[in-house]
């Protein structure tokens, strides 16, 4: 009978053992839990802030861009699209390559800034 009590209290010290560890090992988790749950905030909020800082960035940016919509003429060639080259100077290799000449034997560039079309924008 003594060697049951003793079992029995030994099957006891066991059971509150695995008690202990798995109280434990829940608490570790729960932890771990609002770990991730404060995590996720975190992430969330950032997630939040990027948002609206890409969102003014982008009003500002829109903004600019109607703001730059005006049309006018191209500073550069006077809005004729076209860059005339010294008739007094010899013509470069760039320039006897890609000039042009227009109805009066004048020799040009076409205008890079506005692409020959006399107008600008901004
Ligand atoms: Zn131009």
């Amino acid at each position: 009978m003594d060697e049951m009590i003793v079992v029995k209290k030994e099957l006891w010290d066991r059971l509150e053992k695995v008690e202990s560890i798995c109280r434990k090992m829940e608490t570790e988790l729960c932890n771990h839990i609002q770990y991730l749950a404060d995590a996720s905030q975190a992430r969330e909020k950032l997630r939040q802030e990027f948002r609206t800082f890409y969102v003014e960035r982008f009003k500002e940016l829109e903004k600019k861009v109607s703001i730059g919509k005006t049309p006018h003429g191209c500073p550069l060639c006077s809005g004729t699209g076209k860059n005339y080259i010294d008739p007094a100077k010899p013509l470069s290799g760039f320039e006897s390559m890609l000039g042009q000449r227009d109805e009066r034997g004048m020799s040009y560039l076409t205008c890079k800034p506005c692409k020959g079309e006399g107008i600008v924008w901004g």
